[in-house]
């Protein structure tokens, strides 16, 4: 069975999907193209910009080394989740019951 290509009707290249070739078509168009806010390069869609991201400018990577926990009360960042517990222990006694009676 001959598989259909879809060709971009701007430089010919052939894709064999639809979906990827909508994604390509955005290169000609500039629509729906996502910029990098860091160096402005141009990704077809959100997974391109992830692996764009993550490569070139390593930000999954930092995101998931250095998970943050924020105390949601005061903004305190501390290190570690049992830190931010024990901050909201000692400096939020009230906000550690979280279920009202
Ligand atoms: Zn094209
Ligand atoms: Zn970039
Ligand atoms: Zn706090």
């Amino acid at each position: 069975m001959m598989r259909r290509f879809q060709a971009c009707s701007y430089c010919g290249k052939t894709f064999g999907h639809k979906q990827k070739l909508r994604y390509h078509l955005r290169l000609h168009t500039g629509e729906g193209l996502l910029h990098c806010g860091v160096c402005g390069k141009a990704c077809t869609n959100a997974y391109d910009m992830k692996e764009h991201l993550a490569s070139v400018h390593g930000e999954t990577a930092k995101k998931n080394r250095r998970k943050q926990h924020d105390c949601t009360a005061c903004g305190t960042r501390m290190k570690t989740a049992k830190a931010l517990e024990a901050h909201l222990a000692e400096a939020h006694p009230d906000i550690g019951n979280t279920c009202e009676e």
